[in-house]
């Protein structure tokens, strides 16, 4: 079976109840899932972040392909604020630092390190840095639209 997923969605497997959050700019499509986790005893809310990198080579301006793709950016940006993000894994492995965490799974029994708020917000605060920069650069500099 398959369906389009819109934003407040909830899809179940088994157990497994995930909210879909639309959040697109990294990719027109991309969806932030929420869901609660149970580790020790304990209930988390924990968040599945699409990707808000924003690569050297995305163009923000006149982009033909994807025109509402600042747009999206800044409201992903907006929208992400106002989510919680406490545990949070990513759907690039160094937009969690998983090594780092893997790593400290082992080395510190009883401390789960993908509990990191502070981690969620500098990724998403360095990623909306990178959109301002490459959107105020485009913007005074903007490429021609591509036929
Ligand atoms: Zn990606």
């Amino acid at each position: 079976m398959s369906r389009r997923v819109v934003e407040g969605d909830t899809i179940r497997f088994g157990t497994w109840r995930f909210v879909a959050h639309s959040t697109p700019g990294h990719t027109p499509g991309c969806t932030t899932w929420s869901t609660t986790l149970h580790s020790h005893g304990r209930a988390l809310d924990a968040q599945f972040l699409c990707s808000t990198s924003v690569p050297g080579y995305t163009r923000l301006v006149n982009n033909a392909d994807y025109p509402s793709i600042a747009k999206d950016y800044a409201a992903t940006f907006s929208k992400l604020a106002r989510l919680p993000c406490s545990t949070f894994f990513h759907e690039h492995p160094q937009g969690f630092q998983l090594e780092r965490k893997i790593q400290a799974l082992q080395d510190t029994p009883g401390v789960y390190p993908f509990t990191d708020p502070g981690g969620c917000r500098t990724t998403i605060a360095g990623d909306m840095a990178q959109f301002k920069r490459m959107l105020a650069k485009q913007t005074a500099a903007p490429v021609a639209p591509r036929d």
